[in-house]
Formats: C-alpha cells, structure tokens, sequence
C-alpha cells in the first residue's frame, strides 16, 4: 500500500530533483545519528538482518563522547570511559552487519516511499525505513574556558558526574527545572550548592522550586551572570558579575554545572514529524512510531524527562523492532495489494 504524506508548506523540492535517485543507494533502515540510542537501534535491525547503514553526524557517538567516567551504565562496574562505551555500542552493532559511516542528514523528503534523504547536502540516499537517533545537545553559556575545562570540572550531567564532586562546593547555572534537579541532586555529594540565575524569579515548577528553596545546602544567586570559569587544568572559581549592581566577584568552587536546557537535534525534520515547542519528536504512546508510518524516533530526540544512555539504548532497541515488524507488514500488504490489483 503506497504510503502518502502531504510534504510541508515551504518545502523546497528542488534540491531533490537536482540528484538522481534513481540509482541511489537504497537501505531497509537508515538510523540517523549513532549515540546509545541510534547504536542500539542498529543492533538490533542487524541482528534482525536489515543491514542498516547508521549516519553518524557532528557528535559521533552522542553526548557521552564529551563525557569521562560512566559509572550508572549496567553492566560496567568499574564504570567505563564515555568513548570507549561508544566505540563498543559501535563494534556491538558492526558485528552484526551495521555500517556505520559519516554524514549529516541535510534534508528530507517523507511524502513517499522509499524515503528520501539528502546527506552532507550532495548524496541522495533511499530508505524503506528511517529511524531518527539524533538526539539532543546540553545549552552552554558559550565562554571559551567553559569549554576548555568540560569533563574537567564542567558538566551539564549531574547524574553523570555528581558523584565526582563529594564534599566539595558546587554551582549550578540556571532557574528552570532542569538547574532545581540538577541541584537537588548534587546536595547528595557536594558540601554546598550555589545556583546561580540571572534574574531573581525562577523558571522551574512552583513544587521544584519549594524543594530546593527548603534545602540548607542550597544559596541562590539571584542577578547574577557567570562570565568566566577560572582554573588551569580543573575548575578552580567562577567569574560573576550581578547585573543590577554591576558588581563583580569570585566564587570559588570545583564543579559547575550548566542547566540551562536542552536542544533536541531534530530540525532537519521540522515540519515532516510532529514535535512539541521544543523540537522533541512525538510519539504514539508506549511506542517510537511518529506521525510518519515507517519513521520511528528514539533517545534523546523524544524525550525531554530521562536523557539517560541507558533509557536511549532502551529506546532504540525499541525503534527497530517497532521498524522491523512495521516492514514485515508492509511487505505482507503491498504483496497482496499488488496480487489483488
Ligand atoms: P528551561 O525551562 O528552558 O530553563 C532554562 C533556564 O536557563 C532558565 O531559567 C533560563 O533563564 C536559563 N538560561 C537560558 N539561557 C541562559 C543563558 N545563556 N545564561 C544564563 N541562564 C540561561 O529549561 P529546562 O530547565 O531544561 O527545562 C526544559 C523543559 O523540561 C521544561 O518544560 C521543564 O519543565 C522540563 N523539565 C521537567 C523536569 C521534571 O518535571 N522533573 C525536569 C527537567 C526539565 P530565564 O529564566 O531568565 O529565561
């Protein structure tokens, strides 16, 4: 049964015509990005011999390239390196028959099937099924030395990384729900907890609030702006500067946590798949099916509450089996729509 799908106001289709398509590579599955959500995807779609290609886009390997210790993934008691657990989610799914190869999906055309995928912006790819791993990105504040000193004392995980931060102070940048839990959190390690927010009314929830405003080891900073990360080889202070009285001082600690949300990486496919304010891609309930049939969405990319690697790689798995029995269908009722015609 041809699949029909109305393409979105303002779709350019003349970058698809100018590329032949007809003699494109054509894969069962294409999984676009390859964190602990897209790997797992691909192994089970290879597993299920789909022989998916994963692209592997900016961020090979997802958020946890840019993380050191991984010490809440089952199965690592010892915990294990961000990369090096990417580098095995990788060799995992290779194993099976997964290629996993660069390239960045530029545009997409979901009106029919195969689905149409446009990477690196020069080469036409063709897919029966496409499952979306591209998960989110922290928000920094963008200062060079937060940068420099990630993984050194910076983070935006406190469930990754907070437990390296026992009895010493902490800060957290933010006033949303996402800085009130990450603060929350991190009072179970660290001898105290500043958030630091630039106005003086929060963002978060009032429950979220209350909770954090009851508890001793937490200080707000209200008006205040970080605008450096001092220290050489791990965070030493940081820079602040109160916007209503122009004051500057120093806080000194040795983790800083940055709260400040969360961008899922789904804009190539904005307008095609259904999505909250966000950018987080919709689902059918207790399921990665999107508004498309035949594109399923997993990790990161879907959810704004959990965000873990392993609620991604669950995720994924479930994408391709959700994929797979979705193309057995599919095949069974193109065959006997065709026998009828
Ligand atoms: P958010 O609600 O967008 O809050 C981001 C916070 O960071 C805001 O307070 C904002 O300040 C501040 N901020 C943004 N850019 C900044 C910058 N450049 N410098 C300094 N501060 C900056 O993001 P979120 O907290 O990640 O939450 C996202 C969504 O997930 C929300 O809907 C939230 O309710 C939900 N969530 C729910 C839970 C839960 O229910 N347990 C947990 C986490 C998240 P301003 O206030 O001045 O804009």
């Amino acid at each position: 049964m041809p699949h029909r799908t109305k393409r979105p106001p303002g779709f350019d289709a003349s970058d698809f015509d100018a590329l032949n398509f007809s003699s494109a590579e054509h894969r069962n599955v294409v999984i676009v990005g390859s964190g602990p959500a897209g790997l797992a995807a691909a192994l089970y779609a290879a597993r299920a011999n789909l022989e998916p290609l994963v692209l592997q886009g900016p961020e090979p390997g997802g958020q946890l390239i840019t993380t050191t210790d991984v010490e809440n993934y089952p199965g690592f008691p010892d915990g294990v390196l961000g990369p090096e657990m990417m580098q095995l989610f990788e060799a995992q799914a290779a194993r099976f028959g997964a290629v996993v190869r660069y390239g960045m999906v530029t545009s997409v055309d979901f009106s029919e099937r195969p689905f149409k995928l446009i990477v690196d912006e020069e080469s036409p790819l063709l897919a029966d099924a496409v499952i979306v791993a591209t998960g989110a990105s922290a928000k920094y504040l963008g200062l060079e030395n937060e940068k420099r000193l990630l993984g050194k004392g910076v983070s935006a995980c406190a469930t990754c990384d907070g437990a390296f931060f026992r009895d010493v102070d902490i800060a957290v940048v933010g006033g949303g729900d996402t800085a009130m839990e990450e603060a929350l959190f991190l009072t179970r390690f660290g001898s105290h907890v500043f958030v630091i927010h630039r106005r003086e009314a929060l963002r978060a929830s009032q429950i979220m609030q209350d909770r954090a405003s009851a508890n001793d080891k937490i200080t707000f900073l209200w008006n205040t702006e970080v605008t450096d990360v001092l220290g050489e080889d791990q965070v030493e202070a940081l820079s602040l500067l109160n916007n209503e009285t122009g004051e500057t001082s120093e806080l000194k600690v040795e983790g800083f946590f940055v709260a400040i949300g969360h961008k899922p990486n789904t804009d190539v496919f904005r307008g095609w798949l259904e999505m909250d304010d966000l950018g987080y891609v919709e689902t059918w309930p207790d399921s990665t099916y999107t508004n498309i049939p035949g594109v399923f969405v997993s990790g990161d990319a879907q959810d704004p509450v959990y965000r873990q690697a392993v609620t991604a790689a669950g995720s994924g798995c479930m994408a391709a089996m959700d994929a797979e029995r979705w193309l057995a269908e599919t095949a069974v009722l193109e065959k006997s729509t065709a026998k009828a015609g």
